[in-house]
C-alpha cells in the first residue's frame, strides 16, 4: 500500500558510522506527491483518536508533527536536545549503541489528562521514543500512540514502547 513511499526513501551505507544503513527521508520530502501522501497515511490513522496535542521528537519528528498537527487541527509540542528549550523543562536521557543521549520538554507543553500522540520519523530499539514517552506521563499526559515512518523491525523497539501506548507505523523494514 506504502510502496510508493518506500521506493522514495534512500538508504545510505555507513551513515553517520560504519555498519549503520540509514533511513533517509529527503526524497520523500523533496517529491511534493509522496510528502502529501506521508501526511495523509498519518492522518488517516489518527484523525478520529481526539488528540489533543502532537509531541514531536527533534530534528526530523518536527517535519511530520508540525505538518500533521496542522492538518488534525491540535497543539504542537516540541521534545528537543539538551540545552535547546528557553523555558523550564524537564529532562529523561536514555542510553545508545556508545554514550548516551537525553530529550528535553517544557514543564508546562503538556497539561494532565490531554490526549498526545509522539511522533518520530523512524523507530529502531525504541530508546528515544522510550524517554519521550516518560517525559509525556511525568507531565500527565495521556499517550494515545506512538507513531513512525518508518519502523526497523530488526531492532525491536516495538516492544519496548508497547508497555506505553500503541506503536503505529507505515513502512517496515
Ligand atoms: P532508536 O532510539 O534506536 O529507536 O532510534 C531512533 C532515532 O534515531 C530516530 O530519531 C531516528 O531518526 C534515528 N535513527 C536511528 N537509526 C536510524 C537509521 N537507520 N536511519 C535513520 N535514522 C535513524
Amino acid at each position: 500500500m506504502y510502496e510508493d513511499i518506500k521506493k522514495q526513501i534512500r538508504d545510505v551505507k555507513d551513515f553517520p558510522k560504519k555498519g549503520i544503513v540509514f533511513k533517509d527521508i529527503t526524497p520523500a520530502l523533496a517529491d511534493a506527491q509522496c510528502f502529501q501522501s506521508i501526511i495523509n497515511a498519518f492522518y488517516d490513522r489518527f484523525k478520529d483518536k481526539h488528540i489533543d496535542k502532537i509531541a514531536a521528537i527533534e530534528s526530523r519528528g518536527f517535519l511530520f508533527g508540525a505538518t500533521l498537527a496542522e492538518k488534525l487541527h491540535c497543539g504542537l509540542v516540541l521534545l528537543r536536545k539538551p540545552g535547546k528549550l528557553p523555558y523550564k523543562s524537564i529532562k529523561e536521557s536514555y542510553d545508545l549503541e556508545y554514550g548516551s543521549a537525553a530529550l528535553e520538554l517544557h514543564v508546562d507543553a503538556v497539561k494532565k489528562g490531554e490526549k498526545i500522540l509522539l511522533i518520530d520519523d523512524l523507530l529502531a530499539t525504541g530508546g528515544t521514543m522510550e524517554a519521550a514517552c516518560k517525559l509525556i506521563q511525568k507531565s500527565g499526559g495521556d499517550i494515545v500512540a506512538c507513531t513512525c515512518l518508518i519502523e526497523l523491525e530488526f531492532c525491536n523497539g516495538r516492544s519496548t514502547l508497547e508497555k506505553y501506548a500503541s506503536v503505529e507505523t507505515f513502512l517496515r523494514y
